[in-house]
């Protein structure tokens, strides 16, 4: 079970002088389960790919499978593939309009014909899920840190009990410690439930920390996807095309041109601390 892409292009305002390809024969399948992060330059088509997986957008041409059906098949339902693809969008906190936190978090159940009582069960769960504090639960949405709104936001989708979770750039706009709350949270969802989570991040720090796999975009097109590693591998390339692999992928090379036999493959501080000290004791 996944989604898959299948030779896709999207069109923006075609035949008119605005007329622009923003993705370009997208080949992907994303298996059910995985943690996968997507990042790319600003206009590669990162939040133009995202939005035809929850069919918000639809394909110029080719073609689009979520458990093996095609979406723009006649007859599919797109309702039932909404409620399954969940999307939280950027900067979600400015669609969060309910008197309060319980009610806005209802509103996507509620939407989905579900019963009073279910909603405020299926909520409650959301909310526990992200992790904000009870106490904040009767809140005005508006008197929340920034960081609080954006869990009310993605509990809203969460309550709708999605297989998908679908974020794009969730850390926009925090602090470096509202940044990793928020993706700890994301990380500890993903363990806790069979969801899929697809990451929509410029920070290849983020990504590399989190992410089981990969999808470099750049100009409307597939670059690189992989494992971290294997796509870090590549960085002399992701440079060329304005983006870095994480800093400790240049120090881990750094020592090793120096003659410190370290590996260079390690994506994250913690792995490269954890390799500087195995050759330090080979040495002692
Ligand atoms: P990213 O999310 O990676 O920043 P986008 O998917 O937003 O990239 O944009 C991909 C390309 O499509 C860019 O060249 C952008 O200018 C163009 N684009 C995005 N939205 C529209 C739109 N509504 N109309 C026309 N062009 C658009």
């Amino acid at each position: 079970m996944s989604i898959r892409l299948e030779h896709l292009n999207y069109i923006y305002s075609p035949g008119t002088a605005y007329e622009k390809q923003a993705l370009k024969d997208i080949c992907l399948e994303i298996p059910n389960g995985e943690f996968v992060g997507i990042i790319g330059h600003t206009g590669s088509g990162k939040s133009t790919l995202i939005q035809h997986l929850n069919g918000l957008i639809k394909a110029t041409s080719g073609a689009l499978y979520y458990n093996e059906e095609n979406i723009y098949a006649e007859g599919y339902d797109m309702r039932s593939l909404r409620s399954q693809v969940g999307l939280v969008f950027q900067y979600p906190e400015h669609q969060l309009f309910e008197v309060d936190v319980m009610t806005d978090v209802c509103f996507g159940p509620k939407n989905q014909g579900l019963l009073p009582e279910e909603c405020r069960k299926r909520a409650l769960e959301a909310l526990r899920l992200t992790g904000l504090k009870e106490k904040y639960y009767n809140s005005s949405p508006f008197e929340l840190s920034g960081g609080q709104k954006r869990r009310v936001a993605i509990a809203g989708v969460l309550a709708m009990r999605p297989k998908v979770l679908v974020l794009d750039e969730p850390t926009a706009g925090l602090d470096p410690k509202g940044r990793d709350d928020i993706l700890d949270q994301i990380a500890y969802l993903h363990r806790q439930t069979d969801m899929t989570v697809i990451l929509v991040s410029h920070s290849m720090e983020d990504i590399a920390r989190y992410a089981d796999r990969i999808i470099v975009m750049n100009k409307g097109t597939v670059m690189y996807n992989d494992k971290p590693k294997k796509v870090f591998a590549h960085y002399r390339e992701l440079e060329k095309v304005g983006l870095a692999a994480p800093q400790v992928t240049y120090i881990m090379h750094d020592l090793q041109e120096k003659g410190f036999p370290v590996k260079t493959d390690v994506t994250t501080a913690a792995e490269a601390a954890d390799e500087i000290m195995k050759v330090l004791e080979n040495r002692g």
